[in-house]
């Protein structure tokens, strides 16, 4: 699915009609030309990609065209600990993978510079978004108040059920519902990144729960270890 947030910027998410877009989860066989097909679509040479191994940190990398394909054919080759990208240079296709995590897309057109965030529950804790925006600020001069936000697909409040120890992790998006209690992801990195200056009505969303339309999604909490993941890409033209 392709994310409209300006001329200047190819973006996109991929739905479970893709294919699994992970070298290392889920039926990987067919990994690379699912990768290869989607890419082409929209103008990306799959074998530049730049993917990390994501592990719920808060760690942001710089990435420059000495980082082209890192992850593109092997998951080794992938940028170790990381959780987000940011560049200003163009032709750098940035991406991250999930199965039920948040992918937020940012774009600052002032400066012409994107990032491409990974935030599950864990690296939204850690404020993933709210650091990749602080590495924009110090590294391209961004002005919160100019960056336009995109959120992915993800569990959302409707499926994400979780333990009272979230209501300390998240005193103001864990929901009760029939006494359960349910977080509210895409909420909390709303509220990160309007804290930080964002303006919120250039946030939008897509709105897609991967466990409520798993038909479309892949889910880590509906499909365990044969979950596979969608690709989330963001690159400068
Ligand atoms: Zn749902």
């Amino acid at each position: 699915m392709k994310v409209k947030i300006s001329d200047k910027v190819i973006a996109a998410y991929s739905t479970r009609q893709d294919g699994n877009m992970s070298l290392c989860y889920g039926d990987t066989s067919k990994a690379l030309s699912e990768r290869k097909k989607f890419l082409a679509d929209l103008g990306i040479d799959y074998s530049k990609l730049v993917g990390a191994q994501q592990t719920h940190s808060k760690n942001v990398a710089y990435v420059t065209e000495a980082d082209l394909g890192k992850g593109a054919l092997l998951y080794d080759s992938a940028i170790a600990d990381t959780d987000a990208f940011i560049t200003d240079k163009p032709g750098i296709p940035l991406a991250v993978f999930t199965a039920d995590c948040l992918s937020v897309f940012l774009y600052d057109p002032v400066k012409n510079a994107i990032a491409m965030v990974h935030a599950g529950w864990r690296g939204t804790q850690k404020g993933i978004a709210s650091a990749a925006l602080d590495c924009m600020r110090n590294r391209f001069k961004t002005n919160p108040a100019d960056l336009i936000a995109y959120f992915g697909p993800c569990i959302r409040s409707c499926c994400f059920e979780v333990e009272a120890d979230f209501k300390k992790y998240f005193p103001n998006k864990v929901i009760e519902r029939d006494k359960r209690l349910f977080l509210d992801i895409p909420a909390v990195n709303a509220e990160q990144l309007t804290h930080a200056g964002v303006k919120p009505g250039d946030i939008s969303d897509c709105g897609f729960c991967t466990v409520s339309q798993n038909d479309r999604f892949f889910s880590f909490r509906k499909e365990a270890d044969k979950a596979g993941r969608l690709i989330s890409v963001i690159m400068l033209r």
